[in-house]
């Protein structure tokens, strides 16, 4: 079933085509897992990248359960470091931009950093496409998030395949998960008995999207498809959102990777930690 879906979406959306070269971003939780080996299995050309985030215990078993999952199924991993690239864990990053702002989240600075290594690593390694671990609730509750916040020009990031703005230097990112609730990822993980943390990253702070997780499964237990729907009648309306939200893509003049503005907003954080 969940194969199916997968295998579905990729086709639907044109998510990949066997000459790709598939690079996932492996967190060594449960969603990447699933992906990563399901792809492999659909035999895809794929290979993980895990990002050693420097967060204490959480992240050594991370790695450590990425290392035993990639080496059984046999998957070539790469692993970079936040220590290792900017010097520093997201632990330590957080705490001193938190003292400059007491309204940095750990999940604001995790992301940006995130993306941008992603982003270069997989360039790097000559990827087609990044692949991320999203599931179907992930993107309802970001789809419903984002229109009670009414921020239009963020959904207009979301999709099957991310990025509004095409460019020889930003790798697409897609989500072959898409369709596949967190539950059936859950229940396949379990009973593959995949290497894998089922408990939250201890840095999450994410009050809002736990009320809009609640509220999700309470209609979904009510009312069978409630998620689904959602992301069926966001995907009516995307290409509109894309056209109007459609920016210029420059290069950040310090680092020279993409960004909407002059300068990236990893290297704005970067400094904001040095001022
Ligand atoms: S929960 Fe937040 S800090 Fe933890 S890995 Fe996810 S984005 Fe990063
Ligand atoms: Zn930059």
């Amino acid at each position: 079933m969940i194969e199916k879906k997968v295998k579905d979406t990729i086709e639907k959306y044109k998510l990949i085509s066997k000459k790709d070269k598939v690079v996932v971003a492996a967190s060594g939780g449960k969603d990447s897992s699933v992906v990563l080996y399901l792809l492999k299995n659909l035999g895809y050309n794929v290979s993980a990248l895990f990002i050693d985030l420097g967060i204490g215990n959480y992240s050594k078993k991370n790695r450590e359960n990425i290392i035993k999952f990639c080496e059984k199924e046999k998957i070539k991993l790469n692993i970079v470091s936040f220590k290792e690239e900017f010097g520093y864990s997201l632990c330590y990053i957080r705490d001193i931009l938190k003292e400059k702002d007491r309204n940095m989240k750990a999940c604001t600075v995790c992301g940006i950093l995130r993306r941008y290594l992603l982003n270069k690593k997989a360039r790097e390694m000559k990827a087609d496409k990044i692949v991320t671990g999203h599931n179907l609730d992930d993107e309802a509750q970001a789809i419903l998030m984002n229109l009670f916040k009414a921020n239009t020009n963020v959904s207009a990031r979301l999709g099957p395949m991310v990025g509004v703005v095409k460019d020889k230097k930003l790798i697409p990112r897609i989500k072959p998960l898409y369709f596949v609730s967190e539950e059936e990822v859950k229940e396949f993980s379990m009973k593959k008995k995949f290497p894998v943390l089922y408990d939250k990253c201890p840095c999450v702070v994410e009050a809002y999207r736990n009320h809009v997780r609640n509220l999700l499964n309470e209609y979904e237990k009510k009312n069978k498809g409630t998620k689904e729907n959602i992301v069926l009648s966001f995907l009516d309306i995307l290409p509109s959102l894309r056209k109007k939200y459609s920016g210029e893509l420059n290069y950040c003049k310090k680092c020279g990777e993409p960004s909407s503005g002059d300068v990236c907003n990893k290297c704005l954080l970067m400094k904001r930690l040095t001022l």
